[in-house]
């Protein structure tokens, strides 16, 4: 597939982001921490600029042509998810300000109406703290228990045992799309079958997943689909969860106040439908429409000439950190994106990022919110290098040489 498409001009495309200009302790900046949180291009942080500057007010709020005209950005930009990820309708678009919210608001409210003392909840072994702690809480609050999913050496969920995971008492399999840690990518269409086929709902983490693959959320049968703003080269505090219409419209609402509401007496509230329902308060105006944006750059980009340019990355970093004595990649599945996690004997992942960082190559170095995964792997934390669509190979290389020079150092 990739012979076929038109390569990155990513020499253009580094002109977008400034930061990859700065200097860090006298050295260029090599960003590879996209992971934790993408870096926006001009067009996007014009865009929220200008709303910003030239057109700041609230939305859904009355007659005003200012009003009205926010509200048409900020739909139209609802609207840009919808096609971003193949859903039937923007009604089952509802903003969160991330993933974090998205999957605590299904818990609070899908899980809440359908968990019950007893009740199972079903997630995978490399899961995300945020797509733990609020099953944990719920399972807590209702009598309920968490299973998992194992994994192997290679970090690749064992599916083998599936089929008796799921039980009668299941009330939701909870999954990482794109392991944030191993990078994996889990095989979720083939997982939501057969949660499916024994009438198990589907929540799928892919916060890691959207910039990096095409995601269509019909095609997966996702139930449910939660992703952030930040890593998709947008803004904080914007997010998204996409939820399946008959779902959204069972669940009951979650924050009240403002514009969720149908009609409010002193007896009674009644609600608006799906999303309005879910989306209480004043929302991140400018964030939606800056995500807005993102989702047009990437349009413009192509996921899959972005995914065929960072899977050579990837290949690229793989190949020459295996030949580095002494460091151990985290994660060796056959599907993977973007993310690269190792240790190196005898330096702590801490002292490796800010050795690093010395020469100006930004990483994570920790837990990465996924602890269960550290205790999987025997380790306390990892060093993470993740990719985008504006690093380039001579930047790995960069990386290279300065983890051999780390290495050199503590010799
Ligand atoms: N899930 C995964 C797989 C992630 O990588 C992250 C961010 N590290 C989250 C959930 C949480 O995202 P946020 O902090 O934007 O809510």
């Amino acid at each position: 597939m990739s012979t076929l498409l038109q390569p990155l001009d990513v020499t253009a495309i580094r002109k977008d982001f400034p930061l990859l200009s700065r200097v860090l302790h006298g050295k260029p900046v090599v960003y590879l921490d996209s992971a934790v949180s993408g870096q926006m291009p001009l067009p996007v942080i014009e865009r929220m600029s200008k709303y910003e500057r030239d057109e700041h007010t609230n939305v859904h709020r009355g007659v005003s042509t200012l009003s009205q005209e926010a509200t048409d950005f900020f739909e139209a930009a609802r609207e840009k998810v919808r096609k971003f990820i193949g859903a039937g309708s923007i009604k089952e678009i509802v903003w969160t300000r991330g993933t974090t919210e998205a999957i605590n608001l299904v818990a609070q409210t899908f899980g809440r109406m359908t968990v019950k003392a007893g009740d199972e909840i079903l997630l995978s072994a490399m899961e995300h703290h945020a797509n733990i702690v609020p099953w944990q809480m719920l399972a807590e609050e209702k009598g309920a228990t968490l299973k998992v999913i194992p994994m192997n050496n290679a970090g690749e969920l064992i599916l083998d045992s599936l089929d008796e995971l799921i039980t009668d008492r299941t009330k939701l399999l909870g999954l990482i799309h794109v392991s944030n840690v191993l990078g994996t990518v889990n095989p979720v269409k083939q997982i939501i079958a057969r949660a499916h086929a024994r009438g198990v709902p589907v929540l799928v983490d892919g916060a890691q997943a959207v910039p990096h693959l095409r995601v269509d959320v019909r095609d997966l049968d996702a139930d449910f689909y939660v992703f952030s703003g930040h890593k998709l080269s947008g803004p904080t505090g914007i997010g998204v969860l996409y939820g399946r219409l008959e779902l959204l419209e069972a669940m009951p609402p979650w924050h009240g106040g403002g514009s969720m509401i149908r009609n409010v007496t002193w007896e009674k509230t009644t609600y608006l439908g799906a999303p309005a329902k879910f989306e209480a308060g004043t929302p991140a105006i400018a964030a939606a429409i800056g995500l807005g944006a993102a989702i047009d750059y990437l349009t413009e980009l192509g996921l899959d000439r972005i995914a065929a340019y960072e899977h050579d990355l990837l290949a690229h970093a793989t190949e020459r950190l295996e030949r580095i004595p002494g460091l151990r990649i985290l994660g060796t599945a056959k599907e993977k994106a973007s993310v690269i996690s190792f240790v190196v004997e005898g330096i702590h992942p801490h002292d490796m990022g800010s050795l690093l960082d010395g020469d100006g190559v930004v990483v994570r170095a920790g837990h990465h919110c996924a602890q269960p995964v550290m205790t999987r792997f025997n380790v306390p934390a990892t060093t993470r290098a993740s990719f985008a669509y504006f690093n380039t190979r001579d930047e790995v290389d960069v990386l290279v040489s300065s983890i051999i020079k780390a290495i050199e150092l503590f010799k």
